[in-house]
This record gives C-alpha cells, sequence and structure tokens, in this order.
C-alpha cells in the first residue's frame, strides 16, 4: 500500500491521500468493563487483556490496501462514563459504523446499551432527511463475556434479538473477546451491512508492519503487484484522535453534505 503514498505510513492522514469515500470511522460504545477495549484489541492485534484499564477515549487507525485501492478506518473506543456529553454526541456523529457492548452477566449495561441506541438514531436523525427512516446506521450490538454466560446470566439472547428485530442495519452477536468467540463473525457481519469491504475484517487481510510498509515503499512496488498481494493493513502506530475542529470538518463533508440544508441548523454540537 505504501507504493501509493507520498510519505510512509505514520504521515498524517492527509498525506496518505486515503479518498473519502474510502475512509470510515467506526464507534464503540458501552458501560464501563463490558469489554470494549478487549474487542478492540482482538480486531486490532488478536489479543486478550485480563487486566482492566480504564479508557479515557482511545483512538486508532487501521490502514488497509485492498486489492490496489487505500482504505482507512479510525477506531473510537470511548469511556464508558462520558464525562462530557457533548464529545459523546460528537463521536456519535462522526461515527460511520457502531459496535454497542454489553455484559450479559450485566442487566444494567444491557439499558445502556439500549439507552445508546437510542441516542445514535436521533443523533443521525437530525443530519438525515427525515422522510428516511433511521434503520440505515450499521450497527453491532454485542453481547460480551458469553463464555461467563452459562454460569451467570442477566440478559437472555431473545432480548438483545428483540432490541433490534426489524431493522436490517443491526446485527445481535453473543461473543466472547476472551475466547475469541463470534468476534470474527461479527466484524464480518457490520463490514457487510456497511458495505465496507469484506477484507477489512481480521482474518481476512494479511497484517503488515510499520517497518515492512516502509520496506515496500523502498522497493517501489507497483500497482499491479499491490494487486496480486490483495488484501493487506497495518495498525497505523502513531495515530492521535483528530481536533474537534476536525471532525465538525469530517461531518460536514461526509455527513451533512449528504443531508438536507434546512436540517442541518438544528445540529448545533452543545
Ligand atoms: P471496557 O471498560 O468496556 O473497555 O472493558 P475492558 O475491555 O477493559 O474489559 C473489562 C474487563 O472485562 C477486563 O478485566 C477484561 O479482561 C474482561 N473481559 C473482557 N472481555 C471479556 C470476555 O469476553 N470474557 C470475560 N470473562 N472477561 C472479559
Ligand atoms: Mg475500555
Amino acid at each position: 500500500m505504501c507504493l501509493m503514498m507520498t510519505k510512509p505510513f505514520h504521515s498524517t492522514p492527509a498525506m496518505l491521500n486515503v479518498p473519502a469515500k474510502n475512509s470510515y470511522r467506526m464507534v464503540i460504545l458501552g458501560a464501563s468493563k463490558v469489554g470494549k477495549s478487549c474487542i478492540v484489541s482482538r480486531f486490532l492485534n488478536s489479543r486478550f487483556e485480563e487486566l482492566y484499564t480504564p479508557t479515557i477515549e482511545d483512538f486508532h487507525r487501521k490502514v488497509y490496501n485492498i486489492r490496489g485501492d487505500i482504505y482507512q478506518l479510525d477506531i473510537l473506543d470511548t469511556s464508558g462514563n462520558h464525562p462530557f456529553p457533548a464529545m459523546r454526541r460528537l463521536s456519535i456523529l462522526t461515527g460511520d459504523v457502531f459496535i454497542l457492548v454489553f455484559s450479559l452477566d450485566s442487566r444494567d449495561s444491557f439499558e445502556e446499551v439500549q439507552r445508546l441506541r437510542r441516542q445514535i438514531i436521533e443523533c443521525k436523525m437530525c443530519l438525515k432527511d427525515k422522510t428516511k427512516k433511521a434503520m440505515d446506521i450499521p450497527m453491532a450490538v454485542c453481547g460480551n463475556k458469553v463464555d461467563r454466560a452459562e454460569l451467570h446470566r442477566e440478559v437472555l439472547a431473545e432480548e438483545g434479538e428483540r432490541l433490534i428485530a426489524g431493522d436490517a442495519s443491526s446485527v445481535y452477536f453473543e461473543i466472547s473477546a476472551k475466547k475469541n468467540a463470534n468476534v470474527e463473525e461479527m466484524f464480518r457481519a457490520l463490514f457487510s451491512m456497511a458495505k465496507l469491504p469484506h477484507e477489512m475484517s481480521p482474518a481476512l487481510h494479511r497484517k503488515i508492519s510499520a517497518q515492512y510498509c516502509e520496506a515496500l515503499h523502498h522497493k517501489s512496488f507497483g500497482l499491479k503487484r499491490a494487486k496480486e498481494l490483495g488484501a493487506f493493513g497495518m495498525v497505523s502506530p502513531l495515530a492521535r484522535r483528530p481536533s474537534v475542529n476536525s471532525d465538525l470538518m469530517y461531518i460536514k463533508e461526509k455527513v451533512m453534505g449528504r443531508g438536507q440544508p434546512r436540517e442541518r441548523e438544528k445540529c448545533l454540537i452543545q
């Protein structure tokens, strides 16, 4: 993928020259300690962390070359507490795909997911043509820690299914970040609903390091060679969360550009 870049991978996104249509943001929401960061860790490096470390708001970026085209996926791993509601709203507005996580052994966390789902729909509706149904926001609702569900389950599978019933853009999965159960399947279903390349799923591309990427860069691979290689991706090592200003620009360009002008004024970030 490096051959199409003017600078190595850790350059700023603008230098990467990723077309806006190939740039996406995935937002992970849910109560604290339900396993959001562990799911992100599975996605990025197939690891699981037993030790709990509170998240404030983590930002990751994965860049892909899929059959010669560059894609970028930004991942926003949010905190469960959200001390700043306006920031959460901003995260929602910039999100293209969502993962809502609860723990199957916590009813409270399921109720939080219900609230979050309503909030996402409300936030997104204010950007969209109101005549359009709210049903096209790609969302995976995950009941995590299914490995513990036999011992201690507070939410039934039917309740999870019922939450997304009738919504073709949502899926419900019971997963275990710990045992890596159903995690890959969940990502594939989510990307498929969002019409993202399925190769973005962890098992469907080759993972390369920044060093390897730079080596490829120096060997000046051709586009033909990149296409032959199929799909590969790397985690951007120096990715930083874009500023609030950049987020507002992103919303303006990517989301509001498709909305109706009259709706835009009402949707202030406050
Ligand atoms: P977050 O606050 O939602 O980001 O939660 P974390 O990802 O930090 O995980 C919270 C705790 O739950 C950690 O101690 C993890 O090891 C544990 N955990 C996460 N996923 C699972 C899982 O699938 N099964 C089990 N048994 N524990 C998990
Ligand atoms: Mg976390």
